[in-house]
Order: C-alpha cells, then structure tokens, then sequence
C-alpha cells in the first residue's frame, strides 16, 4: 500500500496541518506559533544487539519530544521497518494536538525504532528492548516522559521498559510507562481504549447524520490492538464489518465477518487472509469498498490525493495517526465525507494512558467500568467540542480540533514565558 502512492512525508503532512490550522488563527501570538512549529529535542540512538545466532546487529532508534509546556510528555514507541527521524517528528508533534485537545496535562513525544519485530526471537525482541529504553533512559522518567505501546510493541515491550527503568533505579517505577500488563500496575481498559474510543466516536458521527449504527457497514485497515479492537466493538453495537486487513492483505465478505471468529483464526494462523467464507483484497481495494465507516487503523499516508476521489465512504474514522493527507482531505471535504480526526478519534488511548500514569503514581486502582465511563465522558465532550467548533467556524473537524488544540498550548506558552 504504502508504495503505491508516493506521498508526502509524514512529518510534510504534520506541518502542513500545522500551517493551514494557524492561518485560520489570526489571533495566534506568531512567537508561539513559531515556537510550536518545531520539536523541542530529537534524540537518535544506534546501538548493538547481540542476537541468538552470536552475531552483533547495530539498530537505530529514535525519541523526540515535541513540546512540555502543558506537561510531562507522553507518546507511543513503535518498531516497524519504516521508522524514521521524520516520521517519529510527525507522530510527537500529533501527540502534543491530541492530549492539548483532551485536556491531558502532557505534551507530545513518540520513539521508534527501525525493526521488523515479527524477524525478531522473543529473547532478541527483549534484549533489544532494554537495551533501547536504556538508551533514552537520558530523556524517560515518570515526571518526564512517559511512553506508551504503538504500532509492532505491545504490553510485554512496556513490562520490559518498566522493568529495565526500575532496575536502573533500584526499586519498581510503575508509572514510567503506559499500556503494560495490568498484574504490573497497568490500567484495566488500557488495551481496548483506542478501538473502543474509535467505537464511541463513530457511534457520535452516525448519531450525528442520522444514520443507525446496528447495520451500518464498517471497513477497518489494519488488525492490530486499534483496528481489531474497533472492528469487535462496531461488530457488538450490530455493525457489519464487510472487510478488514493486515499487513498480509484483506478479507471481504459483503454479508458480514464474524469478528471474534477472526480473532481466534489470527491468533492461529498471524494472519487475516485466507479465513474461511471471505474473498481477498488488496489494502489499496480495500480503502475504495462502498462503507458507512472507514477505519484506517494500520499507517499514516493511506489516503491520499490519488484515492480520494474512489473512497466510497459515508464517515472515515481515522483509528491510525495521519492515515489522510491535506490533499485528499480537501477531495472527501468536497465529496461530503465526515472525518473523525485521528487526534480526536484514537484519543481514548492516551487518555486512559492518563488514567494509568495517575494511578500508577497513587497505587490506586479503578475499577474497568470506572475507567471506561471516564474515557467515554471525555471522549464525547471532545467530539462534541470539536462539532461546535467547526460549526460555529464553519470548519472542516480536523481544523475545529487543531485550532483548539493549537490555542490550548499557546496559551500554556505564553502563560509559562520564553525562559531565561
Ligand atoms: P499494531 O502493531 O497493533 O497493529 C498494526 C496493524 O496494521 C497490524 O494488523 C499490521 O499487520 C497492519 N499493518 C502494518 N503495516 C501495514 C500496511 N502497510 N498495510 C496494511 N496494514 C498494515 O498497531 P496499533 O497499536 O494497532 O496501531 C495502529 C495505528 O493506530 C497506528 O497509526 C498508531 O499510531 C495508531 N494508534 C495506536 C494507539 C494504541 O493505543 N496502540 C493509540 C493511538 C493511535
């Protein structure tokens, strides 16, 4: 997918949202505006590995801090073959949007690093771990900055940064990061936020057309924690998810597929294709299929200038970080498509990311319908403030929620004052 549309960098797709938020904000201070244009600090590592065979391999990884002045900040850490300083910029300086539109207390971080973690033995996958989160340790701490799971680590990857963070000090540190195993402190909720807050909000755009969603058909890029998790909750509220995809390729079937089935059949077999009673697509075939709802919930840059004119979708909930470009969201503006913007719509992971920093800090505990009503709470607000906002501006979403997202740490900004 990703080579069939030669696209815009994602960190050229991060600014130029950037750029066209702020010009819609003749009132932005231009000192703050510049200020925010840019990371605060980039951090490269490259480091040795000795994998299972003897040999040592070098890796690269990344950390970038984009802004703390609303907070410590707060940002996925992703291992996947296309990672780079460009991207993990992009993904950091969306992550300070998102928790300053959610009213999170943090800024924006992201690291990565370059791997394909799938050709990585279990024991290789942890040594490299540790000796990464050893490596940024300079810039991770829980009043810091506090990574959570994104695309290729999950809850072992973060039991393993815990871990090595708390052996460098000398006594267990919880709340360093996010999104680990609940018998380590981790959060209920915490794994299903992101695809149930995709849920939530999908619910609220189809609320808002009009449109019921028990029949509403769903289309989902991408089955890891986001696009799973969101297909099995659309397929709960009576949904039909008609196609879905991995990296591998997709599976469609017009009358509906059976998500739970599908779960245990890719717990078997790592893959979606191939299950029994679909037929295949491509991921480019797939982003084009006639739907109610859209969910990109795999890379950035998937909808483009390119394909945008053939998306036959009603609403695209963007489950991914940057999945549309700025040239393909004024295409499906013209066709009437309604966007859930990613920096709203997968919000509910930081924000239950939130939930499981405080209680981490506290050894307090919730109870999962504790969590899960706080995040739908502050998830509907957001949406309904987003709503209002480009109502009453006459805004696409995605430019409501940046403007608002933008002014929050201005004001934080010029607040604070330019030190010294
Ligand atoms: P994941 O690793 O659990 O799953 C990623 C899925 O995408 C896998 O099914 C993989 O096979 C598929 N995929 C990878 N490359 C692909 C390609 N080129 N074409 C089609 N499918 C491909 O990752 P995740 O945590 O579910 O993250 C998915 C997206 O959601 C990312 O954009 C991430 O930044 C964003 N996100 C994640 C969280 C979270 O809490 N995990 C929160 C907010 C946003």
């Amino acid at each position: 997918m990703m080579d069939e549309h030669p696209r815009r960098s994602a960190h050229d797709v991060a600014l130029a949202q950037y750029d066209e938020a702020v010009s819609l904000m003749p009132d932005l201070n231009p000192n703050a505006a510049a200020i925010m244009r840019v990371a605060k600090r980039e951090l490269t590592v490259n480091f040795p590995v000795e994998m299972d065979d003897g040999r040592i391999e070098v890796f690269t990884g990344f950390r970038v801090h984009h802004s703390t002045v609303r907070g410590p900040t707060k940002g996925g850490i992703r291992y996947h073959p296309d990672v780079s300083l460009d991207e993990t910029r992009a993904l950091a300086m969306w992550m300070t949007w998102k928790c300053s539109l959610m009213n999170l207390p943090y800024g924006g971080a992201k690291g990565g690093v370059i791997v394909d973690p799938k050709r990585l033995s279990q024991v290789e996958l942890r040594k490299m771990t540790r000796r990464y989160a050893t490596e940024i340790s300079v810039l991770m701490s829980p009043e810091g900055d506090i990574p959570a799971p994104d695309v290729g680590t999950n809850p072992q990857v973060m039991a393993w940064i815990m871990d090595t963070f708390s052996m460098h000090r000398g006594y267990s540190v919880p709340a360093v990061v996010t999104g680990k195993p609940v018998q380590i402190g981790g959060s209920e909720g915490r794994y299903d936020a992101t695809g149930m807050g995709v849920m939530l909000l999908a619910r609220e755009a189809l609320k808002h057309l009009d449109i019921p969603i028990d029949g509403a058909t769903v289309v989902v890029q991408g089955f890891g924690n986001v696009g799973a998790t969101a297909a099995r909750y659309m397929h709960g509220q009576g949904s039909k998810i008609v196609a879905v995809s991995d990296v591998y390729g997709g599976v469609f079937n017009p009358k509906g597929i059976d998500i739970p089935e599908l779960q245990r059949y890719v717990a078997q077999h790592g893959a979606v294709t191939d299950f029994p009673g679909t037929e295949r697509v491509s991921n480019s075939e797939l982003l084009e299929l006639e739907c109610t709802v859209l969910i990109p919930a795999a890379l950035e840059g998937q909808i483009t200038k390119d394909n945008a004119d053939r998306i036959r979708a009603r609403i695209i909930a963007e489950g991914a970080n940057g999945p549309t470009t700025p040239n393909a969201d004024k295409v499906l503006a013209d066709k009437g498509v309604f966007i859930i913007p990613d920096i709203l719509c997968n919000a509910g992971g930081v924000t239950v990311s939130y939930f499981e920093w405080v209680q981490s800090l506290q050894s307090f505990f919730w109870s999962e319908e504790d969590v899960n009503r706080q995040m739908e709470r502050l998830m509907v607000n957001g949406f309904d403030a987003v709503l209002h906002e480009a109502e009453r501006k006459k805004l696409v979403p995605r430019m409501a929620a940046y403007t608002l997202a933008i002014a929050r740490v201005a004001e934080a900004l010029e607040l604070r004052g330019v030190y010294p």
